[in-house]
């Protein structure tokens, strides 16, 4: 799952930055509305954080322009400490959450896996399938109760499969939403990463879709 932080304060960015990798996210940051618009329109995220405060294009108006462009990306938005206005024309204008500064960055986390569950259509904080668990709040996998070990691409690859379980997935949307932008992206090594899951999770767990995809189901 990758994340895009569009804030300018380069403190928080990082702070944000830094907590959503170690949370197990690709990570994306613009420090500006210009650079949000552009990394929005062009690379695939699961979920945007917002600062409503951006130079160049406020954050407003540039979800004004996402919506009405039919860009539909989970946004959380980032308002100023006390401006109920601010969140109310933030949702009106599209966001599905806000977070007033300054927040706790654990409380920005625990929103984001709640967009990120909602619009995948998950009802539980944990993704089960079969006997694999896995759990966002903790960047954890395991098999039949066993912890499994993951690198980050890895457990990327493996949480985008099943938060879209049931639908094939192709090469090309895989990569886009396991890399950071600037990451020497190479299709191939998709192909690397679910083999090797394949051997941790057993083979049958990922179905390739010949010619199309990658496809995570439940088992019968
Ligand atoms: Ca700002």
């Amino acid at each position: 799952m990758r994340i895009l932080v569009a804030e300018d304060e380069a403190a928080l960015s990082e702070q944000l930055a830094a907590a959503l990798g170690t949370a197990g996210y690709a990570v994306d940051c613009a420090v500006d509305g210009e650079r949000a618009d552009f990394l929005g329109r062009t690379e695939g995220y699961d979920a945007v954080v917002l600062d409503l405060g951006l130079p160049k294009v406020d954050g407003l108006t540039l979800l004004r322009r996402w919506r009405e462009s039919g860009i539909g990306t989970p946004v959380l938005v980032l308002t100023a400490r006390g401006s109920w206005h601010e969140k109310v024309l933030g949702i009106d204008g599209g966001a599905d959450d806000y977070m007033a500064k300054p927040f706790e960055i654990e409380e920005v986390l625990a929103r984001l896996r709640a967009l990120i569950r909602r619009a995948s259509g998950q009802v539980t904080p944990a993704i089960t399938i079969g006997a694999l668990v896995l759990d966002p709040r903790s960047a954890r996998v395991s098999l039949a109760g066993v912890p499994v070990k993951l690198t980050s691409h890895e457990f990327r690859v493996l949480s985008y499969l099943m938060h879209h379980r049931g639908r094939i997935v192709s090469q090309g949307e895989l990569t886009e939403h396991i890399y950071s932008q600037g990451f020497d992206r190479d299709s191939n090594t998709v192909e690397v990463f679910v083999a090797r899951l394949r051997r941790k999770l057993g083979g049958s767990l990922i179905a390739t879709v010949r010619g199309m995809g990658y496809r995570i189901e439940e088992p019968a």
